[in-house]
């Protein structure tokens, strides 16, 4: 026992930051590739722990697969087949997000893939309709699983982060999320 009766505190955990499996240079995307990024994961594992996440390999569509696209109302998009829009992956990415929802809870900020269908923060082509004009841009399925029960979470994509003062920008954001955590997990 120390002599004053007191033990040192805990190190506070390091802050937790989900990461888009691609950009760590896993072997995950439709066509069987990645978009390792090893610059920005090395910058960023100096700083948080990162927990990889693929919800397109993780609900089971295979790896490769056929790509989808965003179909219909930008706020609540269906994820078609870009080949055969018949292809309806939606529920099956849906369900397997509703159930990781709760794990992500644990994360005080994500860096996710530009453009992706699922991963994509924003200006991610939605179609009006198969072979149909296309809306501004939306999010993909995991982003708006995300800020549905996370609005405040830091989100960014790998594009964004390539610019250091954006880069230390988000990570300041991280820190503060996790400090202001009422558990830190
Ligand atoms: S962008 Fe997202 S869904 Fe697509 S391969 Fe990367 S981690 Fe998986």
């Amino acid at each position: 026992m120390p002599k004053n009766g007191l033990f040192p505190s805990a190190p506070a955990p390091r802050p937790r930051v989900g990461i888009s499996a691609c950009l760590l240079g896993e072997a995950v995307r439709y066509d069987g590739g990645h978009r390792h990024q090893p610059a920005l994961v090395a910058r960023l594992r100096a700083a948080v722990d990162l927990q990889a996440w693929c919800p397109e390999a993780g609900a089971g569509l295979g790896v490769p697969r056929p790509p989808v696209q965003l179909v219909g109302d930008p706020r609540r998009p269906r994820a078609l087949g870009v080949d055969d829009p018949r292809l309806d992956v939606t529920d099956a990415l849906r369900d397997w997000l509703a159930r990781h929802l709760a794990a992500m809870g644990a994360l005080s900020g994500f860096v996710l893939k530009r453009n992706s269908p699922s991963c994509g923060v924003r200006d991610v082509p939605v179609f009006t309709a198969p072979g149909g004009p296309r809306h501004a841009g939306g999010s993909g399925l995991l982003v708006l699983a995300l800020l549905a029960r996370y609005p405040a979470l830091p989100l960014a994509d790998e594009a964004e982060l390539a610019d250091a003062t954006t880069l230390d920008d988000f990570l300041e954001q991280v820190r503060r999320y996790h400090a202001a955590r009422p558990i830190n997990v």
